[in-house]
């Protein structure tokens, strides 16, 4: 007999998994996995390590409480971050292996970054070597040429949304808000109030080149230790933003300074563009294997 909601845990998975062994699997369910060491606490749920029973592949999964993320309304957000991150293959971009749920939780099959999060690794050394943080642009910079190919925006590109490996490769987790361009929600303002660009803190339409703002801000951070328009008050923060209102400490390198100036820029369209950032000189010095 088939089995329905009311007598399995296991109601509905939709993405699909190439195991080990090539065979494709439509349906998750929680029995599947090994659950092990607590790795960390979201704004909406849990993550674990796990282990796959049959193929031994290790992953993150995700937690989520269904009836938190109908209380807070994002239940749409979830489903769009699942949509849009479930189908990107990229080395700087967090797989999405799958999801299911049952009658409490949403669970979110993840890959899993050991290296932890950039950003305690930022807190621990406070700032990073020129040639560390080329390195971690340049592979954020392929994952967002990746996206905007696929007219997928971010929108959320800061420190606390990037995990890294073992190998020390970055990999942007975290597509909550992200979004398919062009899209009718141009206007949202989202985004942690220091990466937002100027044209979302003055409410104006946004593309693709947010992300290019935000990659500004974060190559800023990685080299200074905090974000160019951190200030006491929210109010404070909008205006030198609207201002960029950008200084650097004499400690950062001039091709760095150049590179970083030509990315905040207010004028969307003389924003630097993907391409331009693997011409740049600091790209091309701090990073010649890319
Ligand atoms: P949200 O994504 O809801 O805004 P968050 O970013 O604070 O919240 P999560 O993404 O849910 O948190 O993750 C919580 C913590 O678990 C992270 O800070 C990180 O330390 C750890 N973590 C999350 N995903 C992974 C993963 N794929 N691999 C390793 N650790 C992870
Ligand atoms: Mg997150």
């Amino acid at each position: 007999m088939k089995t329905t909601e009311s007598t399995t845990e296991q109601t509905q998975s939709t993405t699909t998994q190439e195991s080990s062994t090539g065979a494709k699997k439509s349906t998750w369910k929680l029995q599947d996995f090994e659950i092990g060491n607590y790795l960390g606490k979201g704004k909406f749920g849990q993550v674990y390590l796990a282990r796959e029973k049959r193929t031994k592949y290790i992953v993150a999964l995700k937690v989520l409480d269904k009836e938190q993320l109908k209380r807070e309304g994002v239940e749409h957000q979830i489903r769009r971050e699942i949509e849009i991150q479930s189908h990107l293959r990229h080395k700087n971009i967090l797989r999405l292996y799958g999801y299911f749920y049952d009658r409490q939780k949403v669970y979110l099959i993840l890959e899993y970054a050991a290296g932890g999060e950039l950003y305690k690794q930022l807190q621990e050394c406070k700032r990073f070597s020129e040639p560390e943080a080329a390195r971690y642009i340049t592979g954020l910079a392929k994952a967002l040429k990746y996206c905007h190919d696929r007219n997928v925006i971010h929108r959320d590109i800061k420190p606390e949304n990037l995990l890294m490996d073992s190998n020390h490769d970055v990999k942007i987790a975290d597509f909550g808000w992200s979004v398919h361009a062009p899209t009718t929600r141009r206007t949202t303002l989202c985004g942690t109030l220091d990466y937002l660009p100027p044209e979302m803190v003055e409410g104006r339409e946004h593309d693709s080149t947010v992300d290019l703002w935000c990659l500004g801000v974060l190559c800023y951070e990685f080299l200074v230790g905090e974000p160019p328009f951190m200030a006491p008050t929210q109010e404070e923060t909008f205006k030198k933003i609207k201002d960029v209102d950008l200084r650097f400490p004499p400690f950062v390198s001039i091709d760095a300074q150049d590179l970083i100036s030509r990315l905040l820029v207010k004028d969307t369209l003389q924003r630097m563009s993907l391409t331009e950032l693997f011409e740049h000189p600091w790209i091309v010095n701090n990073c010649p294997a890319q």
